[in-house]
Protein backbone atom coordinates (compact mmCIF):
# COMPACT_ATOMS: atom_id res chain seq x y z
CA UNK A 1 0.00 0.00 0.00
CA UNK A 2 1.05 3.32 -0.73
CA UNK A 3 1.04 4.67 2.64
CA UNK A 4 1.84 8.77 1.63
CA UNK A 5 -1.76 8.31 -0.58
CA UNK A 6 -3.65 6.29 1.65
CA UNK A 7 -3.00 8.54 4.73
CA UNK A 8 -4.08 11.71 2.59
CA UNK A 9 -7.34 9.76 1.96
CA UNK A 10 -7.61 9.22 5.52
CA UNK A 11 -7.03 12.98 6.76
CA UNK A 12 -9.41 14.09 3.69
CA UNK A 13 -12.48 11.62 4.49
CA UNK A 14 -12.09 9.84 7.47
CA UNK A 15 -13.43 10.75 10.70
CA UNK A 16 -11.96 9.19 13.90
CA UNK A 17 -13.55 9.20 16.99
CA UNK A 18 -13.76 12.76 18.77
CA UNK A 19 -12.13 14.49 15.03
CA UNK A 20 -12.39 17.32 13.04
CA UNK A 21 -12.03 17.39 9.28
CA UNK A 22 -9.84 18.52 8.16
CA UNK A 23 -8.19 16.71 11.45
CA UNK A 24 -6.06 18.24 14.26
CA UNK A 25 -4.03 15.01 15.04
CA UNK A 26 -2.03 13.12 13.09
CA UNK A 27 -3.00 8.94 12.99
CA UNK A 28 -0.91 6.11 12.82
CA UNK A 29 -1.12 3.35 10.43
CA UNK A 30 -1.49 -0.17 12.19
CA UNK A 31 -0.68 -3.00 9.57
CA UNK A 32 -1.90 -5.98 12.27
CA UNK A 33 -1.52 -6.82 16.03
CA UNK A 34 -0.55 -10.17 17.74
CA UNK A 35 -0.68 -10.36 21.30
CA UNK A 36 -0.25 -7.10 22.93
CA UNK A 37 2.08 -5.25 20.15
CA UNK A 38 0.64 -3.28 17.12
CA UNK A 39 2.72 -3.23 14.04
CA UNK A 40 2.80 -0.05 12.07
CA UNK A 41 3.04 0.26 8.32
CA UNK A 42 7.15 1.14 8.98
CA UNK A 43 7.26 -2.29 10.80
CA UNK A 44 7.69 -0.53 14.12
CA UNK A 45 6.03 -2.03 17.58
CA UNK A 46 4.29 -0.64 19.61
CA UNK A 47 3.34 -2.26 23.31
CA UNK A 48 -0.26 -1.13 23.49
CA UNK A 49 -1.18 -0.19 26.91
CA UNK A 50 -4.88 0.66 25.89
CA UNK A 51 -6.53 -3.14 24.68
CA UNK A 52 -7.98 -0.85 22.40
CA UNK A 53 -10.29 1.06 24.76
CA UNK A 54 -10.47 -1.44 27.62
CA UNK A 55 -11.26 -3.84 24.97
CA UNK A 56 -8.69 -6.67 24.28
CA UNK A 57 -8.05 -8.43 27.53
CA UNK A 58 -6.60 -11.29 25.76
CA UNK A 59 -4.49 -9.65 23.54
CA UNK A 60 -4.97 -9.51 19.57
CA UNK A 61 -5.35 -11.65 16.94
CA UNK A 62 -5.88 -14.90 19.62
CA UNK A 63 -5.64 -18.31 17.86
CA UNK A 64 -8.47 -19.25 20.19
CA UNK A 65 -10.62 -16.18 19.33
CA UNK A 66 -9.46 -16.85 15.66
CA UNK A 67 -10.71 -20.11 15.55
CA UNK A 68 -13.98 -19.76 17.11
CA UNK A 69 -14.65 -16.36 14.35
CA UNK A 70 -13.66 -19.14 11.60
CA UNK A 71 -15.54 -21.87 12.66
CA UNK A 72 -18.89 -19.62 12.87
CA UNK A 73 -17.95 -17.60 10.09
CA UNK A 74 -17.98 -20.78 8.16
CA UNK A 75 -21.42 -21.18 9.15
CA UNK A 76 -23.15 -17.95 8.84
CA UNK A 77 -21.95 -14.43 9.80
CA UNK A 78 -25.31 -13.40 10.77
CA UNK A 79 -29.03 -13.86 10.60
CA UNK A 80 -31.92 -11.48 11.34
CA UNK A 81 -33.00 -12.42 15.24
CA UNK A 82 -36.40 -11.58 14.81
CA UNK A 83 -38.62 -14.61 14.76
CA UNK A 84 -35.54 -16.89 14.39
CA UNK A 85 -32.65 -18.18 16.71
CA UNK A 86 -29.15 -19.72 17.10
CA UNK A 87 -26.18 -21.16 19.20
CA UNK A 88 -24.43 -18.92 19.36
CA UNK A 89 -26.97 -16.65 20.71
CA UNK A 90 -27.80 -19.15 23.02
CA UNK A 91 -24.78 -20.01 24.56
CA UNK A 92 -23.75 -16.53 25.25
CA UNK A 93 -26.86 -15.97 26.52
CA UNK A 94 -26.14 -18.92 28.93
CA UNK A 95 -22.96 -17.35 30.20
CA UNK A 96 -23.86 -13.81 30.88
CA UNK A 97 -26.74 -15.84 32.92
CA UNK A 98 -23.92 -18.04 34.66
CA UNK A 99 -21.50 -15.17 35.25
CA UNK A 100 -23.69 -11.83 36.13
CA UNK A 101 -25.68 -12.60 39.48
CA UNK A 102 -29.18 -13.70 40.14
CA UNK A 103 -31.61 -12.18 40.18
CA UNK A 104 -30.26 -11.36 36.90
CA UNK A 105 -31.12 -13.85 34.18
CA UNK A 106 -33.27 -11.71 30.95
CA UNK A 107 -30.70 -10.73 28.21
CA UNK A 108 -31.03 -8.10 25.45
CA UNK A 109 -28.21 -8.25 23.24
CA UNK A 110 -27.33 -5.14 20.87
CA UNK A 111 -24.44 -3.35 18.95
CA UNK A 112 -22.36 -0.98 21.15
CA UNK A 113 -22.14 0.03 24.39
CA UNK A 114 -23.86 3.38 23.35
CA UNK A 115 -26.99 1.01 22.22
CA UNK A 116 -27.09 -1.15 25.89
CA UNK A 117 -27.46 2.19 27.65
CA UNK A 118 -30.09 3.28 25.47
CA UNK A 119 -31.85 0.27 26.06
CA UNK A 120 -31.24 0.06 29.76
CA UNK A 121 -32.89 3.62 29.51
CA UNK A 122 -35.99 2.58 27.65
CA UNK A 123 -36.18 -0.61 29.77
CA UNK A 124 -36.48 1.75 33.18
CA UNK A 125 -39.38 3.69 31.09
CA UNK A 126 -41.07 0.95 30.13
CA UNK A 127 -41.01 -0.88 33.26
CA UNK A 128 -42.60 2.32 35.11
CA UNK A 129 -44.84 3.04 32.40
CA UNK A 130 -46.04 -0.95 32.90
CA UNK A 131 -46.38 0.31 36.52
CA UNK A 132 -48.67 2.84 35.90
CA UNK A 133 -46.20 5.17 37.15
CA UNK A 134 -45.38 7.13 33.99
CA UNK A 135 -44.18 10.08 35.82
CA UNK A 136 -41.09 8.34 36.56
CA UNK A 137 -39.39 9.30 33.58
CA UNK A 138 -36.55 11.20 34.26
CA UNK A 139 -32.66 9.64 34.95
CA UNK A 140 -30.69 10.37 38.11
CA UNK A 141 -26.79 10.39 37.27
CA UNK A 142 -23.25 10.93 38.74
CA UNK A 143 -21.04 13.65 37.69
CA UNK A 144 -18.31 12.65 36.37
CA UNK A 145 -20.07 9.67 34.83
CA UNK A 146 -19.81 8.59 31.06
CA UNK A 147 -22.45 6.16 29.55
CA UNK A 148 -21.98 6.63 25.73
CA UNK A 149 -22.63 9.08 22.61
CA UNK A 150 -25.74 8.53 21.54
CA UNK A 151 -28.53 11.03 22.94
CA UNK A 152 -30.08 9.16 25.93
CA UNK A 153 -26.63 8.08 26.47
CA UNK A 154 -25.74 11.41 26.30
CA UNK A 155 -27.92 12.54 28.33
CA UNK A 156 -26.60 10.68 31.39
CA UNK A 157 -23.14 11.91 30.95
CA UNK A 158 -21.29 14.52 32.85
CA UNK A 159 -23.07 17.90 32.25
CA UNK A 160 -19.56 19.46 31.97
CA UNK A 161 -17.51 17.31 29.94
CA UNK A 162 -20.43 15.49 28.26
CA UNK A 163 -21.18 18.85 26.49
CA UNK A 164 -24.72 19.08 27.29
CA UNK A 165 -24.81 22.69 26.33
CA UNK A 166 -23.87 21.75 23.03
CA UNK A 167 -27.35 19.75 22.35
CA UNK A 168 -29.23 21.62 25.48
CA UNK A 169 -32.36 22.09 23.58
CA UNK A 170 -32.28 18.44 22.19
CA UNK A 171 -31.49 16.78 25.12
CA UNK A 172 -33.50 15.13 28.08
CA UNK A 173 -32.86 16.97 31.34
CA UNK A 174 -31.72 14.46 33.80
CA UNK A 175 -30.85 15.21 37.63
CA UNK A 176 -26.95 14.60 38.83
CA UNK A 177 -25.26 13.71 41.90
CA UNK A 178 -21.78 15.07 42.78
CA UNK A 179 -18.96 12.79 41.99
CA UNK A 180 -18.46 10.07 44.75
CA UNK A 181 -16.10 12.25 47.03
CA UNK A 182 -14.76 9.21 48.82
CA UNK A 183 -11.40 7.07 47.06
CA UNK A 184 -11.78 3.52 46.50
CA UNK A 185 -8.35 3.09 49.05
CA UNK A 186 -9.56 5.35 51.67
CA UNK A 187 -11.88 5.12 54.84
CA UNK A 188 -15.08 5.23 53.85
CA UNK A 189 -16.75 8.74 54.98
CA UNK A 190 -20.78 8.05 55.07
CA UNK A 191 -20.84 11.82 54.20
CA UNK A 192 -20.20 11.32 50.88
CA UNK A 193 -23.18 9.44 50.40
CA UNK A 194 -24.82 12.53 51.74
CA UNK A 195 -25.91 14.71 48.09
CA UNK A 196 -27.05 10.96 46.55
CA UNK A 197 -29.81 10.82 49.24
CA UNK A 198 -30.97 13.96 49.12
CA UNK A 199 -30.97 13.81 45.17
CA UNK A 200 -32.89 10.89 45.79
CA UNK A 201 -35.28 12.48 48.76
CA UNK A 202 -36.19 15.30 46.83
CA UNK A 203 -36.92 13.73 43.25
CA UNK A 204 -37.73 9.78 43.55
CA UNK A 205 -41.03 10.87 42.26
CA UNK A 206 -39.75 11.90 38.83
CA UNK A 207 -36.90 9.21 39.03
CA UNK A 208 -37.24 6.15 36.84
CA UNK A 209 -33.52 4.91 37.60
CA UNK A 210 -30.36 5.64 38.90
CA UNK A 211 -27.51 4.84 36.37
CA UNK A 212 -23.87 4.96 37.44
CA UNK A 213 -20.47 3.16 37.01
CA UNK A 214 -19.99 0.98 39.42
CA UNK A 215 -16.77 1.84 41.77
CA UNK A 216 -15.02 2.79 38.55
CA UNK A 217 -15.82 5.85 36.31
CA UNK A 218 -13.96 5.43 33.52
CA UNK A 219 -14.22 7.89 30.39
CA UNK A 220 -15.35 11.16 32.44
CA UNK A 221 -12.54 11.26 34.57
CA UNK A 222 -11.00 7.91 35.45
CA UNK A 223 -12.20 8.03 39.29
CA UNK A 224 -12.24 5.21 41.48
CA UNK A 225 -14.76 5.47 44.58
CA UNK A 226 -15.45 3.88 47.60
CA UNK A 227 -17.46 0.39 46.96
CA UNK A 228 -19.80 1.24 50.19
CA UNK A 229 -20.77 4.25 48.01
CA UNK A 230 -22.46 1.79 45.79
CA UNK A 231 -24.04 -0.41 48.58
CA UNK A 232 -25.68 2.95 50.24
CA UNK A 233 -26.93 3.84 46.40
CA UNK A 234 -28.56 0.37 45.97
CA UNK A 235 -30.43 0.55 49.76
CA UNK A 236 -31.39 4.46 48.39
CA UNK A 237 -32.72 2.79 45.22
CA UNK A 238 -35.27 0.02 47.29
CA UNK A 239 -35.96 2.66 50.07
CA UNK A 240 -37.34 5.63 47.16
CA UNK A 241 -38.18 2.60 44.43
CA UNK A 242 -36.02 3.52 41.65
CA UNK A 243 -34.44 1.04 39.56
CA UNK A 244 -30.44 0.87 40.03
CA UNK A 245 -28.56 0.41 36.34
CA UNK A 246 -25.04 -0.41 36.85
CA UNK A 247 -23.02 0.08 33.59
CA UNK A 248 -20.45 -2.23 33.62
CA UNK A 249 -19.38 -1.70 29.97
CA UNK A 250 -15.87 -1.03 30.48
CA UNK A 251 -15.21 -2.08 34.45
CA UNK A 252 -16.90 -6.03 33.37
CA UNK A 253 -14.69 -9.21 32.63
CA UNK A 254 -12.47 -8.47 35.82
CA UNK A 255 -10.70 -5.07 34.76
CA UNK A 256 -11.01 -3.92 38.32
CA UNK A 257 -9.80 -6.95 40.04
CA UNK A 258 -13.48 -8.41 40.41
CA UNK A 259 -15.91 -9.84 37.54
CA UNK A 260 -18.00 -7.50 37.75
CA UNK A 261 -17.19 -4.15 39.57
CA UNK A 262 -20.71 -4.54 41.39
CA UNK A 263 -19.08 -7.31 43.11
CA UNK A 264 -16.44 -4.94 45.13
CA UNK A 265 -19.58 -4.57 47.24
CA UNK A 266 -21.92 -7.22 47.06
CA UNK A 267 -24.61 -5.28 45.21
CA UNK A 268 -26.77 -6.76 42.31
CA UNK A 269 -28.48 -3.87 40.08
CA UNK A 270 -31.71 -3.97 38.59
CA UNK A 271 -30.32 -3.69 35.09
CA UNK A 272 -26.84 -4.14 34.12
CA UNK A 273 -25.02 -3.41 31.35
CA UNK A 274 -22.30 -4.68 29.39
CA UNK A 275 -20.03 -3.94 26.52
CA UNK A 276 -16.48 -3.35 25.09
CA UNK A 277 -14.27 -6.26 26.22
CA UNK A 278 -17.29 -8.84 26.12
CA UNK A 279 -16.07 -9.88 22.57
CA UNK A 280 -12.44 -9.94 23.82
CA UNK A 281 -12.42 -6.67 21.73
CA UNK A 282 -13.18 -8.55 18.47
CA UNK A 283 -16.86 -7.45 17.26
CA UNK A 284 -19.14 -4.83 18.52
CA UNK A 285 -21.57 -6.57 20.85
CA UNK A 286 -23.48 -5.08 23.89
CA UNK A 287 -25.34 -6.63 26.57
CA UNK A 288 -28.33 -5.29 28.90
CA UNK A 289 -29.44 -7.98 31.54
CA UNK A 290 -32.41 -7.38 34.22
CA UNK A 291 -34.34 -9.45 36.45
CA UNK A 292 -37.28 -11.29 35.87
CA UNK A 293 -39.67 -8.56 37.60
CA UNK A 294 -38.58 -5.93 35.43
CA UNK A 295 -38.91 -8.59 31.91
CA UNK A 296 -42.34 -9.23 33.02
CA UNK A 297 -43.62 -5.96 34.47
CA UNK A 298 -43.25 -4.70 31.09
CA UNK A 299 -44.48 -7.48 28.98
CA UNK A 300 -47.77 -7.07 31.19
CA UNK A 301 -47.86 -3.08 30.17
CA UNK A 302 -49.62 -1.51 27.36
CA UNK A 303 -46.98 -2.04 24.99
CA UNK A 304 -46.69 -5.41 25.49
CA UNK A 305 -43.25 -5.98 24.74
CA UNK A 306 -39.96 -4.40 25.02
CA UNK A 307 -39.95 -1.97 22.04
CA UNK A 308 -36.49 -2.47 20.89
CA UNK A 309 -34.66 -4.48 17.70
CA UNK A 310 -31.66 -3.55 16.18
CA UNK A 311 -31.21 -5.27 12.41
CA UNK A 312 -27.24 -6.99 13.94
CA UNK A 313 -29.18 -7.81 17.05
CA UNK A 314 -27.20 -11.02 18.26
CA UNK A 315 -24.82 -11.34 15.37
CA UNK A 316 -23.93 -14.54 15.44
CA UNK A 317 -20.50 -14.08 14.75
CA UNK A 318 -20.01 -11.57 17.76
CA UNK A 319 -21.69 -14.23 19.82
CA UNK A 320 -19.66 -16.39 18.95
CA UNK A 321 -16.62 -14.95 19.69
CA UNK A 322 -17.52 -13.48 22.82
CA UNK A 323 -18.61 -17.18 24.13
CA UNK A 324 -15.36 -18.05 23.06
CA UNK A 325 -14.05 -14.97 25.20
CA UNK A 326 -15.62 -15.83 28.15
CA UNK A 327 -14.25 -19.49 28.01
CA UNK A 328 -10.87 -18.27 28.17
CA UNK A 329 -11.05 -15.33 30.39
CA UNK A 330 -12.94 -17.78 32.96
CA UNK A 331 -10.64 -20.75 31.78
CA UNK A 332 -7.46 -18.44 32.57
CA UNK A 333 -5.60 -17.20 35.57
CA UNK A 334 -7.32 -13.99 34.79
CA UNK A 335 -7.40 -12.46 38.59
CA UNK A 336 -3.33 -14.17 39.21
CA UNK A 337 -2.70 -11.69 36.39
CA UNK A 338 -5.16 -8.77 37.05
CA UNK A 339 -3.18 -8.19 40.47
CA UNK A 340 0.00 -9.00 39.32
CA UNK A 341 -0.55 -6.25 36.74
CA UNK A 342 -1.70 -3.96 39.67
CA UNK A 343 1.38 -4.33 42.04
CA UNK A 344 3.18 -3.71 38.43
CA UNK A 345 1.48 -0.48 37.32
CA UNK A 346 1.80 0.30 41.22
CA UNK A 347 5.05 -0.22 41.08
CA UNK A 348 6.08 1.73 37.64
CA UNK A 349 3.83 4.59 38.24
CA UNK A 350 5.04 5.75 41.46
CA UNK A 351 7.92 7.49 40.78
CA UNK A 352 5.94 9.74 38.62
CA UNK A 353 4.29 10.82 41.90
CA UNK A 354 7.26 13.02 42.41
CA UNK A 355 6.89 15.01 39.18
CA UNK A 356 5.62 18.29 39.92
CA UNK A 357 3.57 18.40 36.56
CA UNK A 358 1.46 14.90 38.61
CA UNK A 359 -1.56 15.70 40.64
CA UNK A 360 -2.19 12.32 41.48
CA UNK A 361 -1.04 8.70 40.51
CA UNK A 362 -4.05 5.89 41.13
CA UNK A 363 -4.08 2.29 40.34
CA UNK A 364 -6.84 -0.60 41.06
CA UNK A 365 -7.05 -3.82 39.05
CA UNK A 366 -5.43 -3.53 35.67
CA UNK A 367 -6.02 0.53 35.22
CA UNK A 368 -3.51 2.65 36.05
CA UNK A 369 -3.87 6.30 35.72
CA UNK A 370 -1.52 9.64 36.09
CA UNK A 371 -3.74 12.81 36.66
CA UNK A 372 -1.83 15.91 35.71
CA UNK A 373 -1.76 19.00 36.96
CA UNK A 374 -3.03 20.75 33.42
CA UNK A 375 -4.33 19.21 30.45
CA UNK A 376 -2.03 17.52 28.16
CA UNK A 377 -1.51 18.48 24.37
CA UNK A 378 -2.52 15.57 22.51
CA UNK A 379 -0.91 16.24 19.62
CA UNK A 380 2.57 16.85 21.26
CA UNK A 381 2.28 13.67 23.46
CA UNK A 382 1.29 10.91 21.19
CA UNK A 383 4.36 10.96 18.73
CA UNK A 384 6.29 10.88 22.32
CA UNK A 385 4.89 7.90 23.44
CA UNK A 386 5.48 5.90 20.04
CA UNK A 387 8.91 7.48 19.87
CA UNK A 388 8.79 5.09 23.37
CA UNK A 389 7.53 1.81 21.58
CA UNK A 390 4.26 2.23 23.20
CA UNK A 391 0.20 3.13 22.73
CA UNK A 392 -1.55 5.47 24.74
CA UNK A 393 -4.04 8.07 24.44
CA UNK A 394 -4.14 10.28 27.20
CA UNK A 395 -7.33 12.94 27.99
CA UNK A 396 -8.04 15.89 29.32
CA UNK A 397 -5.37 15.80 32.24
CA UNK A 398 -5.68 12.18 32.41
CA UNK A 399 -2.81 9.84 30.83
CA UNK A 400 -3.91 6.42 31.82
CA UNK A 401 -3.32 2.62 30.49
CA UNK A 402 -5.01 -0.47 30.78
CA UNK A 403 -3.25 -3.12 28.99
CA UNK A 404 -4.16 -6.47 28.47
CA UNK A 405 -4.39 -9.24 30.96
CA UNK A 406 -1.98 -11.37 28.88
CA UNK A 407 0.66 -8.82 29.32
CA UNK A 408 4.13 -9.82 30.64
CA UNK A 409 6.02 -7.99 33.67
CA UNK A 410 8.41 -7.04 30.89
CA UNK A 411 6.30 -5.29 28.57
CA UNK A 412 4.30 -3.54 31.73
CA UNK A 413 7.62 -2.45 32.62
CA UNK A 414 8.61 -0.72 29.55
CA UNK A 415 5.23 0.60 29.14
CA UNK A 416 4.91 2.35 32.90
CA UNK A 417 8.57 3.41 32.18
CA UNK A 418 8.01 4.97 28.82
CA UNK A 419 4.82 6.80 31.09
CA UNK A 420 7.33 8.06 33.68
CA UNK A 421 9.84 9.01 31.11
CA UNK A 422 7.12 11.25 28.96
CA UNK A 423 5.13 12.57 31.56
CA UNK A 424 8.25 13.62 32.97
CA UNK A 425 9.50 15.59 29.96
CA UNK A 426 6.41 17.78 29.84
C1 LIG B 1 -17.34 2.95 26.29
C2 LIG B 1 -18.46 3.08 27.23
C3 LIG B 1 -19.79 3.23 26.79
C4 LIG B 1 -20.14 3.32 25.32
O1 LIG B 1 -19.82 2.18 24.63
P1 LIG B 1 -19.65 2.26 23.01
O2 LIG B 1 -19.44 0.84 22.62
O3 LIG B 1 -18.48 3.15 22.76
O4 LIG B 1 -20.91 2.82 22.49
C5 LIG B 1 -20.78 3.30 27.75
N1 LIG B 1 -20.50 3.25 29.06
C6 LIG B 1 -19.25 3.11 29.53
C7 LIG B 1 -19.00 3.03 30.99
C8 LIG B 1 -18.18 3.03 28.63
O5 LIG B 1 -16.93 2.94 29.08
Amino acid sequence: MDWRQALAFDRDHLWHPYSALPPHYPVWPVASAAGVRLKLADGRELIDGMASWWCVIHGYNHPRLNRAAEAQLSRMAHVMFGGLTHEPAIELGRRLVQLTPAPLEKVFFCDSGSVAVEVALKMALQYWQARGRPEKRRFLALEGGYHGDTLGAMSVCDPKTGMHHLFADYLPRQRFAPRPACRFHDPWDPASLEPLADRLARHHRELAALILEPVVQGAGGMWFYHPEYLRGARRLCDRYDVLLIADEIATGFGRTGRLLACEHAGVVPDILCLGKALTGGYLTLAAMLTTAAVAETIGSGEAGCFMHGPTFMANPLACAVAAASIDLLLASDWQVNVRRIERGLRAGLAPCRELPSVADVRVLGAIGVVEMTEAVDLAAITPKFVEAGVWLRPFGKLVYTMPAYVTTDADLAALTRAICRVVGSL
